[in-house]
């Protein structure tokens, strides 16, 4: 389980654009649930986001996974906990929209020494393997959307970080992308922790919320 204590996140040190995004944080994310982050654009959503997922280092403070500080500069332990234990969802899918949904799964598949076959189950779950052979810049925003959850699941990775994964969406179809998330917690016992700023929305799907200011 994953642990903050004391995180600061300052970019650009020193500088005259020094900015503390994140100041003194700490909290004790569950072991597992559907866990939300909300807060105004400019709070430090993406920032905090971008830790818990190992992208990136706090200045001063430490996240720790089962005890066990969460070291970057540790490079097996750092590669373990990017491959291993998250997943990533993006607002903007990061997908490659010029190759099929299949290849875009399987490119991340390839990486795991997973199979063919293990790509078509994780498209399944998201309801797309009829569309493993199309362009993925041919599906909508919502079938985008499921390439990444799938993209992220074919890791079976204990928690899947979403940034704003339903913000480009329209109302009816991020309904359905929560409903996914939702399932895929529930099946696979993988954490969902995403970033938010519909409130509305996180209190519908959560088990816990945590606001930053
Ligand atoms: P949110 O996702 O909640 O909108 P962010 O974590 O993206 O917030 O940003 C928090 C603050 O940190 C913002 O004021 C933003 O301008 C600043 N910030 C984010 N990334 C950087 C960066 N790489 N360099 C400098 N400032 C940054
Ligand atoms: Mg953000």
């Amino acid at each position: 389980m994953i642990k903050l204590d004391k995180v600061s996140k300052v970019y650009n040190i020193n500088k005259p654009n020094e900015f503390a995004a994140l100041k003194n944080i700490s909290f004790e994310l569950p072991d597992n649930g559907m866990i939300f982050i909300t807060g105004k654009s400019g709070s430090g959503k993406t920032t905090l986001l971008n830790l818990l997922g190992g992208l990136d280092s706090p200045t001063s403070g430490e996240l720790c996974l089962d005890d066990k500080k969460i070291d970057l500069k540790k490079r097996k332990f750092a590669d373990e906990y990017r491959r291993n234990y998250t997943g990533f969802v993006f607002q903007d899918f990061n997908l490659i929209e010029y190759e099929t949904v299949f290849e875009n799964v399987n490119i991340a598949a390839r990486l795991l020494d997973k199979n063919a076959d293990d790509v078509t189950d994780a498209l399944k779950q998201v309801g797309l393997d009829k569309f493993a052979h199309s362009l993925a810049g041919n599906l909508s925003g919502g079938q985008k959307q499921r390439v990444a959850i799938a993209r992220a699941l074919i890791k079976y990775p204990k928690i899947i970080l979403a940034d704003e994964p339903v913000a480009s969406l329209d109302p009816i179809t991020a309904k359905q992308v929560m409903q996914d998330f939702v399932r895929i917690n529930k099946e696979y016992k993988i954490s969902i922790l995403l970033n938010i700023h519909h409130v509305d929305l996180a209190l519908k799907y959560c088990d816990r919320v945590i606001g930053i200011r």
